[in-house]
């Protein structure tokens, strides 16, 4: 078809010269030359309509595609607009004033888009660029005719032949959102809403790079566990929801509140000075201690706070959060709901538990550790009933180490499970020897820590070394801790341990928390009231009534009532006036080595 023109003419012209020369019949040398001159005459005519046919086509397909061009162009989202030298649009798509909120007559020039503030921004920062490039790509924020502004993602590129510009808009006003609730969701704690753990290191990181003194406070809530536990997760969730409300409460200037995460919150503050950060410790206590209703229950829970400060106890962000901790860790072991500052005794408490916590690995393969035992009395008779027996650890490093400084350290690791193991070993062990030697069989109290008791072969564990040594179930007693009686699924585990045929005693009592209605349902035999009651009693305090109701209950509920820390004649005369029937203490002996208890009972038998 493209050589349509240049076969068609030539063909034409000669054939119309051949009929007239045939007509003629005068076929010379010369016609024929002009025969062939027309045919090379009508072949160039034929080239000339072929390139214009060609060219037609050309332009219609042109104008096609220009339309089509043209209708996508008024069909995307983005707002396109060519403008001229001046700025004044030559060309927009429909998307270009309806995303400003105009008409099409009403924008006039790219100007109209944006904020005088904008225009100062792009003539600063994005002219010099796009001069030497003739492209620019960035985000700025538009303005819409009604005075309303939103985000948006532009690129601008010079049109070189013409000095036209031609401008992309895409509204990000979705993405942008999007962005920030992933932004918001990074940096806040889900429950809480209040900035984490990251927004707190960002915090810490711009406080330092501007050398800005500040103190930060390390909150951890006393007992949160505990009412988690009671009162269900809910009412847990709702106590911290209040708690971080209240926090973010406070009123002090250049103060920021974090959520770590469970019940610990931080809160930095632009006050450094002792008195001053004292004061914020006893808002903070004040704010968080305040009572509040959950699940149709007041509860008032008290926070344990930490303090360190920057840079008077370190530049290093780790170690200041550290040290708070360490520091608040330190109030909470000193008996909760107070705040430490952080200081130099406190560091070397945590160089001494780290190395306690070292040592300690090796005990049991240096055969540092040993048992001791104390006795317990009938208070009546005055004759030895039982004894406890107690770990004591002689460290080649430390020399004696008290269990307890050295049994919550083991807690806190794995450590306490195989020196657990180790302490009923040799108590079953001891137990087996004084029946072989014929001695009058007397209980033995082992104490046994709530994480011992929570591992999962715990219950077998003691069933078999009962079986491998067996001795006779009566005369073992476990100690447990008050705490461990309001875990989930203790119930079960107690009576595993009571199908054994082991006591069960629960220690120091009264220091735990716990109502003494769980006393109810405990599969306990034997209270051991702790020592501190017993102190109190000779300062005249409230330590009477208690170790008489104690007693009272216990008496009640058919469970042996055992005094502990009974260290004088007086104390003696009272537990004895108060019919309680079990007594331990200095004044009937220490804790002694297993040579020293052997003589003594190898006496009484
Ligand atoms: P606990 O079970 O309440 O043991 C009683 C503690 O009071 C013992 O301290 C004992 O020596 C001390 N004590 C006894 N009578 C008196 C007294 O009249 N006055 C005073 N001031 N203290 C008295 P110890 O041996 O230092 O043990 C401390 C704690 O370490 C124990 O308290 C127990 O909780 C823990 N513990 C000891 N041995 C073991 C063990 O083998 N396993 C576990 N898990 N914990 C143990
Ligand atoms: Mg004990
Ligand atoms: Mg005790």
């Amino acid at each position: 078809m493209a050589y349509l023109g240049r076969v068609l003419c030539p063909i034409l012209i000669m054939t119309v010269n051949i009929t007239s020369l045939t007509y003629n019949a005068a076929f010379t040398a010369v016609s024929l030359m002009v025969l062939i001159a027309n045919g090379l005459l009508g072949f160039f005519i034929g080239m000339i309509i072929d390139k214009f046919i060609f060219s037609y086509k050309q332009l219609k397909r042109g104008k096609l595609e220009l339309e089509q061009y043209k209708q996508s162009l008024q069909a995307t989202t983005d707002a396109i607009g060519i403008t001229d030298e001046n700025g004044y649009f030559e060309f927009m798509n429909e998307s270009q004033f309806k995303m400003y909120g105009y008409t099409s007559s009403e924008l006039k020039n790219w100007k109209d888009c944006y904020s005088q503030e904008t225009l100062d921004w792009i003539e600063e920062q994005v002219m010099p660029k796009f001069q030497l490039t003739g492209h620019w790509r960035g985000e700025l924020e538009g303005v819409r005719k009604d005075g309303s502004t939103f985000p948006q993602e532009m690129s601008i590129s010079k049109i070189n032949e013409t000095g036209k510009v031609i401008a992309v808009v895409r509204d990000i006003t979705k993405l942008k959102e999007s962005e920030n609730l992933i932004q918001h969701i990074a940096l806040h704690n889900d429950l809480t809403e209040i900035p984490n753990r990251r927004s707190m290191y960002d915090k810490l990181n711009e406080l330092m790079e501007k050398e800005i003194p500040f103190s930060l406070f390390f909150i951890d809530l006393d007992r949160f566990k505990y009412i988690n536990d009671m009162l269900g997760h809910n009412a847990g969730d709702q106590l911290l929801v209040e708690t971080g409300r209240r926090l973010e409460g406070l009123q002090q200037d250049m103060l920021s509140v974090y959520h770590l995460g469970g019940d610990e919150f931080i809160v930095l503050s632009s006050k450094t000075s002792q008195r001053e950060v004292q004061q914020l410790a006893m808002d903070i206590s004040k704010q968080v201690s305040w009572p509040q209703l959950l699940n149709g229950n007041q509860i008032q829970i008290t926070p344990s706070i930490g303090i360190s400060r920057y840079p008077e106890d370190t530049d290093n962000k780790e170690e200041l959060l550290q040290f708070a901790d360490l520091a608040m860790y330190h109030g909470k072991q000193s008996g909760k709901n107070r705040f430490v500052l952080y200081n130099d005794s406190i560091k070397r408490c945590q160089e001494r538990k780290l190395i306690i916590e070292q040592q300690l690995g090796n005990a049991i393969a240096e055969g540092e550790l040993s048992l001791y035992f104390q006795p317990k009395y009938d208070m009546e008779a005055k004759c030895l009933v039982g004894l406890e027996a107690l770990i004591r650890w002689e460290s080649a490093v430390l020399g004696d180490v008290s269990p307890a400084e050295f049994i919550p350290i083991a807690e806190e690791s794995t450590l306490i499970v195989d020196i657990g193991k180790w302490v009923i070993n040799e108590s079953l062990s001891r137990l087996s020897k004084w029946e072989d030697k014929g001695y009058r069989p007397v209980k033995l109290s082992v104490n046994i820590s709530n994480r011992q008791l929570q591992e999962k072969q715990f219950v077998s564990f003691l069933r078999a070394m009962m079986e491998e040594f067996q001795v006779d179930p009566q005369y073992l007693e476990l100690e447990i801790t008050e705490t461990i009686t309001t875990e989930a699924n203790i119930i079960p585990l107690l009576n595993a341990i009571k199908d054994l045929g082991v006591g069960l005693s629960i220690d120091d009592f009264g220091t735990g928390y716990s109502s003494l209605s769980v006393l109810n349902y405990l599969p306990i035999d034997t209270l051991k009231i702790d020592r501190s009651f017993v102190h109190h009693i000779s300062s005249g305090k409230y330590g009477e009534e208690v170790i008489k109701s104690i007693i009272d209950i216990g008496r009640n509920m058919d469970l042996v009532v055992v005094a502990e820390g009974i260290e004088t004649e007086e104390h003696f005369n009272l537990l004895r006036k108060l019919k309680c029937p079990i007594g331990q203490g200095y004044y009937f002996g220490k804790p002694v080595s297993y040579e020293e208890i052997e003589w003594k009972l190898k006496r009484i038998s």
